[in-house]
This record gives C-alpha cells, sequence and structure tokens, in this order.
C-alpha cells in the first residue's frame, strides 16, 4: 500500500502535515482566538426555540437568502457589493484559489501569517510566495513587496487586517500601493474586525481587484462555520461557480441569522474582550523577559527569553492553561507564543501562570 500511496498522492501532499489542532478537555483553551463567553440563558432558550423551525430531512437554502439578508443589515456591507458565504472563511479562501488555480500561478501573502493561505494555495496546485514583514515591528517591507508582486505576477494576494499570529495592522497606505500594483485579487482577511476600529469594507469599489473577507467565528460563533466574502458583484459570481451546493447547513444558517438579530449581545462581548486585551497587556508588561507586541486583535503575541518558549508553554499546559507555541513556525517568530485574550478569571489565571513558570 505504501508504494501505491507514494506514486499517487501528490509529492507536494505527501510532505505535508494535516493540521493539526491539539486536545484541549480540561484546559483554560487561549491557543485558537475564540470568544471566552457563552450565551445568556435568555438568549439560548430563545435560540433552541427557532431550532424548531428546521427541517434537518430538506437541504438548505443553497444561497442562505435569509441569513445574507441578516448579515447585510448587521454588518454594514454597501447594498451595491456582493455577498458570498464559506463554510468558515477557511472555505472561501479555498474557494478563491480554485478560482484561478493554473499551473505556474502565484499565490502572494506576507510571513509570519496565516497559514492556510499556503495550505490552499498548494492544494490548488499553485506555488506560495511569502515575503517576510520587518522583523522590528511585523510591519511591511513595502518595497520588497512591490519588488515580489512585480517578479512573481500573483493570481492572488492574502492580506490579513489585522495579522494573524502578529496583531498588528498594516500601515493603510503601504496597503493601498500593493492594492494599485496587484495584477490578480487582493483580498483584505478582515477575520478580527470586531477588535479594530479599522475596515477596508467603506473602500471597496475603489479599486476592481480589492475583496474584504469576515468571519463571525471571532464575535463568538466559531463552532457555527461561517465566513463571508464582499465584493464586486462580477467577481463574486465567478467565484460563486466553484461554491458546491449547500455550503453552509440549515443550522449554521439558522442560528447565524438568529445570533445576528441579537449582534449587541455579541457587541458588548467583544466590546469587554478589547477591554481585557487592554488590561492583559498591562499585566503581561509587568512580567520581566516578556516582549510584547501591541495588538488590534483578540491576541497577543509575545516573546520569551531566547530558548525558553517551549519550557514556557509545557509548563503553563501542566497548569492547565493551553496557548500557542510559535517557535520554530517561522524563523521571525523565534521563542514566540501567542496568548488569546479570555475572560478576566482565565487571563488572571494565564498571567499567574507565566510569572510562576517565568520565575
Ligand atoms: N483568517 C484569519 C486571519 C484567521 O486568523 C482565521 C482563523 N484563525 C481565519 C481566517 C479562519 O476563520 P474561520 O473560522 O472563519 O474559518
Amino acid at each position: 500500500m505504501k508504494s501505491r500511496i507514494e506514486s499517487l498522492v501528490r509529492p507536494e501532499i505527501l510532505a505535508l502535515r494535516a493540521y493539526h489542532v491539539p486536545p484541549a478537555a480540561g484546559l483554560i483553551k487561549l491557543d485558537a482566538m475564540e470568544n471566552p463567553y457563552g450565551w445568556p440563558e435568555s438568549l439560548l432558550s430563545e435560540w433552541l426555540e427557532t431550532l424548531r423551525g428546521v427541517e434537518p430531512n430538506r437541504y438548505p437554502d443553497p444561497q442562505g437568502e435569509a441569513l445574507q439578508a441578516a448579515l447585510r443589515k448587521a454588518m454594514g456591507i454597501p447594498s451595491d457589493m456582493g455577498l458570498l458565504l464559506g463554510n468558515g472563511s477557511d472555505e472561501l479562501i479555498q474557494m478563491l484559489a480554485l478560482t484561478v488555480a493554473q499551473p505556474g500561478r502565484k499565490v502572494l501573502s506576507v510571513e509570519p501569517g496565516f497559514v492556510i493561505y499556503r495550505m490552499v494555495g498548494l492544494f490548488s496546485g499553485m506555488e506560495y510566495v511569502g515575503v517576510p514583514l520587518q522583523a522590528e515591528d511585523f510591519s511591511l517591507d513595502l518595497p520588497a513587496m512591490l519588488e515580489a508582486i512585480e517578479r512573481e505576477q500573483p493570481a492572488l494576494v492574502y492580506l490579513a487586517y489585522p495579522n494573524n499570529p502578529t496583531g498588528n495592522r498594516f500601515d493603510v497606505d503601504d496597503m493601498v500601493r500593493i492594492i494599485e500594483a496587484a495584477p490578480g485579487l487582493v483580498i483584505v482577511d478582515e477575520a478580527y474586525a470586531p477588535f479594530t476600529d479599522y475596515s477596508f469594507m467603506g473602500l471597496l469599489g475603489d479599486w476592481d481587484n480589492l475583496l474584504v473577507m469576515r468571519t463571525v467565528s471571532k464575535m463568538g460563533l466559531a463552532g457555527l462555520r461561517l465566513g463571508y466574502l464582499v465584493g464586486p458583484t462580477p467577481w463574486l459570481a465567478e467565484i460563486d461557480k466553484v461554491r458546491l451546493p449547500y455550503n453552509v447547513n440549515v443550522l449554521t444558517q439558522v442560528s447565524a441569522t438568529f445570533a445576528l438579530e441579537h449582534k449587541d449581545v455579541f457587541d458588548a462581548q467583544t466590546q469587554s474582550i478589547r477591554t481585557e486585551r487592554g488590561h492583559l497587556f498591562e499585566a503581561l508588561g509587568g512580567i520581566e523577559g516578556l516582549q510584547l507586541y501591541p495588538s488590534e486583535a483578540n491576541f497577543i503575541l509575545v516573546r520569551t527569553p531566547a530558548g525558553r518558549a517551549g519550557a514556557i508553554f509545557d509548563g503553563l499546559k501542566e497548569r492547565k492553561i493551553l496557548i500557542k507555541n510559535l517557535d520554530g513556525a517561522h524563523p521571525l517568530l523565534a521563542d514566540c507564543l501567542r496568548l488569546t485574550v479570555g475572560s478576566p478569571e482565565e487571563n488572571a489565571a494565564m498571567v499567574e501562570a507565566l510569572k510562576a513558570v517565568m520565575a
């Protein structure tokens, strides 16, 4: 079987490791940028009531019309722009790649950046080009970006804004220069939009190659798996052709529509996460040896003393706290850990554990 696998499976897939999510049972989960807050009891019962109307024997609405309308209303999507739904924004990243993929074509993003851009580039048979960010503050290296765009002529440029895993937002003028230089599509991935005041949504239409991608995951609905892509209708009409029918299931459609009608609840939660991010940043600043990177997302990247990230990660896990160890993920992330902003209690436990482990 081994030889048959080796001769059949594409070499670039053979060389990969499957996306690994560590088990988190019994741990305080601060590794995946989730909203730590559950739903208020009254909202839960009202939601369960709406599920009574679901017909699980029927396929879902293929376009998710009601959900699209709820998103347009709640999220300030420009009325002249198209909207496309995905099973998480991960699926939209893949749909974009499938729409343009041809041998020899390139996908470009920054490093360190969101790993799915690279993975999806490979899955779709394109080449991935990663342009390093500036080492000192993870800002864009504009000359390097423009040079890479000129040299590689990428079909797609993905830019997370704010960026994961660094937490910063790139300079708007730099982004504009990139959009203007790019021969293909530029997708501004605003997964962390609930935690910043800046967005490219209002700039849609200023360039014919700009699309904005969002998700409801970080506002508190990660389990529903819903992402959305906004941009000029002619682009979305083409991308819609590679969407598999019924990609957003009926439970997600009904539940997300319901949740968006109660967006104030989630806005209050994300606002409190923003406040807690400030408190956590301050508390982490009091720990000797930690270098902090300012964040406009719901996580904070920290650099630990050289060679200690693995032991600090393990020490936190022994104290029942799961974070993300990024040491080894990219040269610019040596000794780095990514800490999701949790509830005040979770953050306090994480800070105490860090103090104990680093003492
Ligand atoms: N984009 C960025 C920048 C992310 O960090 C993430 C999730 N970590 C996603 C997209 C994927 O989000 P979703 O849950 O909608 O697939």
